[in-house]
């Protein structure tokens, strides 16, 4: 039996990068997967279906409580229950903060933080009436050192860890956990813009010297989704060759 088998999960942000790994991850392991993204899903969602995925694409955006409540609705109505919410939808605006403009604060809160509470807040309720859940969100280890130009960033994957220890004390009752998982430096659409200067420095101060794979962050979301990881509740998985932890 594999080990999502039977599952249905939601993957926010799941049209490229970590999200995309996530559910290429999770629909080998059984799991019926509904990407989520802004931007168009189907090409990830026809290569994973080639394989042999059971996986469908619905244009969310997680700042549209409209669009979420249809999406949700649809889910539960099409398979009537939602077992995994992994928030991993997330946006950088960087710039210094003297140079930040109003704009970038707000919609990478926005995105990133009211997303995500926006999502969970929807998906709860079905979790709760089902007796069970795993709700995952992204952090990312700028959350504990900081990062020049990222004071709205750090501020949301901080929050995201508050947001999750709390949320762990108030759903573990329901047979519900809430966790996070802190992703280093890893080779996406995000970090691929930046100087190869800036990327030699950065593997540099990595102990495992590479930069990680979507794969590398997807098998912790696995982990953490998992029935078997039923006693780890609001926990933080830094994964990030060892950077910090
Ligand atoms: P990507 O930008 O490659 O992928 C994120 C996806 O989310 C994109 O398809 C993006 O679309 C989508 N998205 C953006 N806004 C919304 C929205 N409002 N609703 C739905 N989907 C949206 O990011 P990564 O794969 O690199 O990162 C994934 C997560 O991991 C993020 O939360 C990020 O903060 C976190 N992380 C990443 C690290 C890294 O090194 N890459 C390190 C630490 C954490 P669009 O392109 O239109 O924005």
């Amino acid at each position: 039996m594999k080990r999502l088998e039977g599952q249905v999960a939601i993957i926010t942000g799941g049209a490229r990068g970590i999200g995309a790994g996530v559910c290429n991850v999770f629909c080998e392991a059984g799991a019926t997967v509904a990407l989520w993204d802004v931007l168009d899903g189907e090409v990830t969602v026809q290569e994973i279906r080639a394989r042999g995925g059971d996986i469908f694409f619905q244009k969310v955006d997680v700042t549209d409580k409209n669009q979420i409540a249809a999406s949700v609705q649809y889910i539960m109505d099409t398979y009537g229950k939602i077992d995994i919410l992994i928030n991993n939808a997330g946006i950088i605006r960087d710039r210094s903060f003297t140079k930040m403009s109003d704009e970038e604060w707000h919609s990478v809160l926005n995105v990133n933080l009211t997303g995500t509470y926006n999502t969970t807040k929807a998906v709860l309720p079905h979790m709760r009436e089902a007796g069970y859940g795993r709700i995952v969100s992204a952090s990312s280890v700028n959350a504990l050192l900081g990062a020049f130009g990222q004071t709205n960033y750090a501020a949301t994957k901080a929050g995201l860890i508050g947001f999750t220890k709390s949320l762990a004390r108030e759903v573990g009752k329901y047979g519900i956990t809430a966790n996070a998982v802190a992703p280093g430096f890893i080779k996406t659409a995000m970090t691929e813009s930046m100087p190869e200067a800036v990327i030699k420095a950065g593997i540099a101060q990595i102990p495992v010297r590479r930069i990680g794979t979507p794969e590398d962050i997807a098998y912790a979301y696995l982990y953490l989704a998992s029935k078997e990881a039923g006693f780890v509740n609001g926990e933080v998985l830094n994964v990030n060759g060892g950077i910090i932890s």
